[in-house]
């Protein structure tokens, strides 16, 4: 119960709000109007989905926004299932706050969001889409005795500036290291070749000698993969080429989007003000419990 129910059932001290301490902790305000709970909402501009958005009563608010199937652009996920996906998360992220002390941030939060509610999308696809064992939400680590380097890109749709992340991890899922980068205003294609670029230096530079490329743009695979890519006129597709015909062992696999998922999570995560070299020794808070259900999902 929220401490506001609990107060009037006579079982609570105080019917204030644990995170803010300035507001009773409603039900609404707990789910929509908390500080620290606005700022996940603001995330996904939501008045795009429901102009009053901050201003409904508790039923409205949830009627209008688990009737609204518009796609959200950047996942294409229906509002309505990333709308119950963060909320559910709101209210463990409060529980884990008040009960176990633990801190929560708005962007775990909205992560675990988006990650629970792409569970969901796929859960509804027909089997012949899925993966044949439903691992494509997931990641599948390399061979034995291989690091595995997931790579991606992201151009944003209004300054077209381009950033690059990746991160390198053992075959059983753990945090090896990561990067990321700002590089400039880009194409698509071009991006995602900079990301296997500069991915591969990264690891080069790190002195691993068996090294497995994972990157969800098909497009970039096949260039980097064609018999003539030593000799392609794409200077990138060259660059990546000769690094190849270094002495270590490298491949690169095309992966679908949803099992890149933290790559991608990392590149959109790049600030875009400097292009300096950023290296992960540690995983972002962010992106632990998903490398850690990564983690189990493999050794299931
Ligand atoms: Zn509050």
């Amino acid at each position: 119960m929220t401490n506001l129910e609990r107060r009037r059932r006579s079982v609570g001290r105080h019917p204030y709000c644990t995170t803010c301490d300035t507001h009773d902790e409603s039900t609404l305000h707990v789910l929509r109007d908390c500080k620290f709970v606005r700022e996940v909402w603001l995330y996904f501009s939501p008045a795009v989905y429901s102009p009053t958005f901050f201003t409904e009563s508790l039923q409205a608010w949830l009627l209008s926004n688990i009737n609204c199937h518009d796609l959200v652009s950047d996942y294409s996920i229906p509002w309505s299932t990333i709308f119950v996906s963060i909320l559910w998360q709101l209210w463990k992220a409060r529980n884990e706050h008040v009960f176990n002390s633990i801190p929560q941030s708005p962007t775990a939060v909205w992560n675990k969001g988006i990650f629970w509610a792409r569970c969901d999308m796929e859960s509804f696809l027909p089997p012949l889409i899925r993966s044949p064992d439903s691992r494509s939400l997931h990641w599948t680590g390399p061979e034995p005795g291989w690091v595995c380097l997931n790579v991606d890109a992201t151009v944003s749709a209004s300054t077209s500036f381009g950033s690059v992340a990746g991160l390198l991890l053992d075959q059983i899922g753990s945090w090896l290291s990561g990067f990321q980068k700002a590089i400039g205003v880009l194409q698509p294609l071009q991006a995602e070749l900079w990301a296997v670029l500069i991915g591969l230096l990264f690891v080069w530079d790190q002195g691993f000698v068996f090294v497995q490329i994972q990157s969800d743009c098909a497009e970039a695979v096949k260039l980097i993969k064609a018999d003539n890519a030593y000799m392609s006129p794409i200077s990138l597709v060259h660059a990546i080429a000769a690094l190849r015909q270094k002495a270590w062992a490298t491949k690169i696999t095309w992966i679908p989007r949803t099992s890149n998922f933290l790559a991608d999570m990392l590149a959109k995560s790049v600030d875009p003000s400097s292009t300096d070299f950023h290296e992960l020794d540690e995983p972002p808070v962010a992106l632990m419990s998903l490398l850690s259900m990564d983690a189990l999902h493999l050794s299931l």
